[in-house]
C-alpha cells in the first residue's frame, strides 16, 4: 500500500482520478509550487528591503510539499515548476527534487523544472540535471554589476553568470526571465536580448505586476511591452511564433539573432481563457489565479490528518472555482493582490 493508492496510480489519470477541470472547462495541468518565501536577494520590485519571513512552522515541510505535488500529479498535472522565494536556498531542496523526479520516471509528469535567481546554480546544476530536470528559468534583469547590486539590493552578478554557465555545462536549457523596468533597465533590454541569444538562451520579458507592498512606486516602474516591442522593431525583425504554453507569454523570433523572445503582459486579459495553471504557496495555500484573492488552504487539510481522498476532494473544490480572469490594475496605488510574489511563486 503506497500513500497514493486511494487516489489511483499517478501514471495516467483514470476515470476515478478524472483530470482537474475548472468551472469554465479549462483543464489544469500545470502546478507552480513555491517551496520557500526566503531569498538571498531582495529585488526591489519583489521584496521590501527588510522582509519579515514566515515562521518555519507555517511553511510546508518537504514531505507536505511532496504529498500535495504528488496528489496534483495523480490528478493529471503534467508540469511542475518549483519556485519561491529562491528555491535553491531551501534546505533539503535536492531531496524534494529527487523525490518528485519519480513521477518523471513513471511518465506521469512531462516536466519538472524550476525558476531561480541563479546565485546557487554552480552548486546545484549538476544535481538538478541528474534528477531529470531538463530546463530552468533564470531571472536576470541587467548585465551591469553595479545595477544588479542596486536592483537586487546587494547581489553579485558574477555568481549568476557563473550559474548560467554551470547550468548549460550540465546540459540544462536555460531561459532568461527579465522584468522590464522603465527607469532601471529599459535602455539595456536590447543588449540583454542579444546576450541571451548569443548564449543560446531564450529570453522572456515580463511587465511588472502589482504584487505585495514594496517601497518603490510601481506606477513609476511599469513599462509597457507594447512600447518595448515597437522600439525593438525599429532595428530588429520580430517574427510571431505560433507557440502557446497556456500562459500569458507571446513569442517571437528575432531574425537578426535567430533567438526566441517571449513577451509576458500579465496586465492584459488576452490569456486567461487558455490558462492551465494553478499555484501553491509555501504555506500550502492554493491560488488558482495570480491576480485574484481566491484561496484554498491545503495545509490545514493536511495537518488535520486528511486522507489522500479527502485532500483530492479539497483540491477539486479549489480548482472548480478558478476565476474566469485576473483583475490587475496598475493605476491603483494599493497592490491588486496583497501577497508578495515571493510567497506565491512567480
Ligand atoms: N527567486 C526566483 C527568481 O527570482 O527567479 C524565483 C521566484 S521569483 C518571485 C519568480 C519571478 O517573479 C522572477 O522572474 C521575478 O523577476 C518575478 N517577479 C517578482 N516580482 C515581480 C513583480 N512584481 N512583477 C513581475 N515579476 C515579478
Ligand atoms: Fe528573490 Fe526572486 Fe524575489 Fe528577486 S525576484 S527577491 S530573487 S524571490
Amino acid at each position: 500500500m503506497t500513500p497514493y493508492d486511494d487516489i489511483a496510480a499517478p501514471a495516467k489519470p483514470s476515470l476515478e482520478a478524472a483530470p482537474l477541470i475548472d468551472g469554465f472547462g479549462r483543464t489544469v495541468s500545470y502546478l507552480r509550487l513555491s517551496v520557500t518565501d526566503r531569498c538571498d536577494l531582495r529585488c526591489v520590485y519583489c521584496m521590501a528591503e527588510h522582509m519579515t519571513f514566515l515562521p518555519k512552522v507555517e511553511v510546508l515541510t518537504l514531505e507536505e510539499l511532496d504529498r500535495i505535488a504528488s496528489a496534483f500529479v495523480a490528478l493529471g498535472t503534467r508540469k511542475l515548476r518549483l519556485t519561491g522565494g529562491e528555491p535553491l536556498v531551501r534546505k533539503g531542496m535536492m531531496d524534494l527534487v529527487r523525490g518528485l523526479s519519480r513521477h518523471l520516471a513513471t511518465g506521469a509528469l512531462d516536466e519538472l523544472t524550476l525558476t531561480t535567481n541563479g546565485t546557487r546554480l554552480t552548486e546545484f546544476a549538476g544535481d538538478l540535471a541528474a534528477a531529470g530536470v531538463r530546463r530552468i528559468n533564470v531571472s536576470l534583469d541587467t548585465l551591469r554589476p553595479d545595477r544588479f547590486r542596486t536592483l537586487t539590493r546587494g547581489g553579485d552578478l558574477a555568481k549568476v553568470l557563473a550559474g548560467v554557465r554551470a547550468a548549460q555545462d550540465a546540459g540544462l536549457a536555460v531561459k532568461i526571465n527579465t522584468v522590464a523596468l522603465k527607469d532601471d533597465n529599459a535602455a539595456e533590454l536590447p543588449d540583454l536580448i542579444a546576450w541571451a541569444h548569443g548564449q543560446g538562451c531564450d529570453i522572456t520579458l515580463i511587465e511588472t505586476m502589482p504584487m505585495g507592498e514594496v517601497e518603490a512606486d510601481r506606477t513609476d516602474q511599469y513599462l509597457s511591452l507594447k512600447d518595448v516591442r515597437r522600439e525593438l522593431e525599429s532595428f530588429w525583425t520580430l517574427e510571431d511564433l505560433p507557440l502557446n504554453t497556456g500562459g500569458p507569454a507571446r513569442y517571437v523570433r528575432v531574425a537578426e539573432t535567430g533567438g526566441r523572445l517571449g513577451l509576458i503582459t500579465p496586465l492584459s486579459h488576452n490569456f486567461c481563457e487558455a490558462c492551465n495553471r494553478v499555484r501553491l504557496t509555501c504555506t500550502g495555500t492554493l491560488h488558482t489565479c495570480l491576480g485574484q484573492e481566491d484561496a484554498t488552504d491545503l495545509r490545514a487539510v493536511l495537518r488535520a490528518g486528511a486522507t489522500d481522498a479527502e485532500l483530492v476532494e479539497v483540491i477539486r473544490g479549489g480548482v472548480a472555482v478558478k476565476p474566469k480572469g485576473h483583475d490587475f490594475e496598475i493605476a491603483r496605488k494599493a497592490p491588486a493582490v496583497a501577497r508578495h510574489m515571493s510567497t506565491t511563486g512567480g
